[in-house]
């Protein structure tokens, strides 16, 4: 049980937070919440204080991702408040609604429980100094984002798609939700993911899979940059099922194309 206090207004939510990037996608499935991982991730290793708060309530991920589903945060007291503490992991604060309830009992909540589970995991926890705090989004356009837009000054929206036609409608949407003049968040770019996939027998070989280009045109459609395409690779999915994004291995191909989004966004 944490001792309530009065909530600090939305400007004075977060005061010691930097930046608040929203990392979204119109489309379930398309890598929103590995994107958002992956870019935690690589802004630490880029030497940046980075927080990321999976905003899914009905389907958090990066409890998973991270390898980190068993963890229960603590408590504790900052100047006469109780703060939930974020877990670390890779250089990253984490809080996900995952940590605190099965996602099979969120499903059955009515929607103000969730904007309120959210709201506690923004204004009472110990995120401290960060430079860079990352939000992956719900998929869609949902009461969740409502009340991040309503709740935290929102830097910079990213928005993740593949390149198929029906996901790029919906990146279209997601994009006209953050533009809407009652929101005003800028769009920071579009990351193409699964624009590709390269079978490891034939590395010179791209087959587009679910078609060419689609978030650079939309890019240039919507006037936004298109920070980076990501191909469909293997790793990608194993390790991201295997709690340690791709990210984590500077080293790798994945991992320097995350590193470079990373390095667009800053
Ligand atoms: P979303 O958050 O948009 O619902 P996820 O990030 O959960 O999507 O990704 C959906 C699935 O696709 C996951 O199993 C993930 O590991 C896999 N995936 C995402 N991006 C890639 C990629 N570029 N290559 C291979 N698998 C990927």
């Amino acid at each position: 049980e944490f001792k309530s206090a009065p909530r600090p207004s939305v400007e004075k939510l977060l005061p010691q937070v930097k930046n608040i990037i929203a990392v979204s996608s119109g489309k379930g499935g398309v890598g929103k919440s590995t994107v958002a991982a992956n870019l935690a991730i690589a802004l630490a290793k880029l030497g940046y204080k980075v927080g990321l708060l999976d905003t899914d309530i009905f389907g958090p991920s990066v409890p998973k991702m991270f390898g980190v589903e068993d963890a229960r945060p603590n408590a504790v007291e900052k100047e006469g408040r109780d703060l939930i503490e974020p877990i670390v992991k890779y250089g990253v604060k984490i809080l996900s609604i995952g940590f605190f309830v099965d996602p099979d009992t969120a499903t059955l909540w009515r929607g103000g429980m969730a904007t309120s589970a959210l709201k506690q995991l923004i204004a009472d926890a110990d995120w401290g100094d960060l430079d860079y705090f990352v939000l992956d989004t719900p998929p869609g356009t949902s009461d969740i984002h409502l009340t991040l837009l309503q709740t935290l000054a929102i830097t910079g929206a990213v928005i993740v798609s593949t390149p198929q036609k029906v996901a790029l409608a919906d990146a279209r949407k997601g994009i006209d939700m953050y533009r809407n003049d009652k929101v005003n968040v800028p769009i920071l770019g579009l990351v193409e993911n699964m624009a590709w996939f390269t079978p490891a027998e034939l590395p010179e070989n791209k087959y587009y899979i679910f078609g060419k280009d689609g978030c650079k045109n939309l890019a240039k459609e919507m006037g936004c940059p298109l920070l980076a395409q990501i191909p469909i690779v293997q790793s990608i999915c194993e390790s991201g099922d295997a709690g340690e994004p791709a990210a984590v291995n500077v080293d790798s191909i994945v991992g320097q194309a995350f590193l470079n989004l990373a390095q667009a966004v800053v």
